[in-house]
């Protein structure tokens, strides 16, 4: 895939985060990893939805570098940066998938567990085929992070969370960043999407179900593995091959 291609492909993407109802104005973006992994195609900073092409992508290197475009690339440019290094590292040493693609939103429910400072429990199995086990919320971060740098520091508290219980970004492709919203990853920007929508809709039916018994049990264990790896384990069978 040329970097033409991929221009396309992530302004489709931008397009679909509209259409699944993820957007209110410009908030939200998708980011894709080019094929060489030394750089990613990302939205640019406030440009219209109606008007969005592919050559306004904007492309940057994982130094946070814009290499091509005449925008300005999103302003949480470099919370994918630090997320697509995490990604590179991860794949590397744990010979994992690479996780190419990353959303960020303000979906309205997701939000509203991250502003209520709580994870997303798994409760059932619409959770389960998509998260392997509760969705994680970052800590906030302090005023001297906020200040130091708060894109990259929105992504750093990301990764710690993840290396702090050893969770697996393969098998839990979203987080929630506290009092700030959801991030949701997968193998290409449109896997990344499909991710967001099922956050936010689990989100939604989480929330649904501690409103009708606020002790709702966690699924059972070995349904949420069932579940998780009839759709994504090495003996998948959910699904056309
Ligand atoms: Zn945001």
């Amino acid at each position: 895939m040329n970097i033409q291609e991929l221009k396309e492909i992530v302004c489709q993407e931008n397009l679909n985060l509209v259409k699944y109802g993820l957007v209110t104005l410009t908030w939200g973006n998708v980011g894709q990893l080019t094929e060489a992994g030394d750089a990613f195609v990302i939205k640019p900073s406030g440009v219209p939805y109606e008007t969005m092409t592919p050559a306004d992508m904007v492309v940057v290197d994982l130094n946070g570098k814009v290499v091509e475009g005449s925008n300005r690339p999103s302003s949480d440019t470099p919370t994918y940066v630090e997320l697509y290094r995490f990604f590179l590292q991860y794949s590397q040493e744990n010979n994992a998938k690479l996780l190419r693609g990353i959303v960020h939103t303000h979906s309205s429910c997701a939000v509203a567990w991250a502003q209520a400072r709580r994870e997303i429990p798994c409760f059932g199995t619409t959770h389960a085929d998509h998260f392997y086990g509760s969705v994680p919320l970052t800590r906030p971060l302090t005023e001297e992070e906020i200040n130091a740098g708060y894109e990259v520091n929105t992504g750093r508290v990301i990764i710690e969370r993840f290396k702090q219980d050893k969770l697996n970004p393969v098998e839990i492709p979203a987080v929630l960043a506290a009092g700030h919203g959801p991030f949701a990853w997968g193998k290409d920007g449109h896997d990344a999407v499909k991710n967001a929508v099922a956050l936010e809709a689990v989100a939604v039916m989480a929330r649904d179900t501690l409103a009708i018994n606020p002790n709702a049990p966690d699924l059972e264990p070995w349904v949420l593995q069932k579940h998780y790896n009839r759709k994504h384990g090495p003996n998948a069978y959910y699904g056309q091959r």
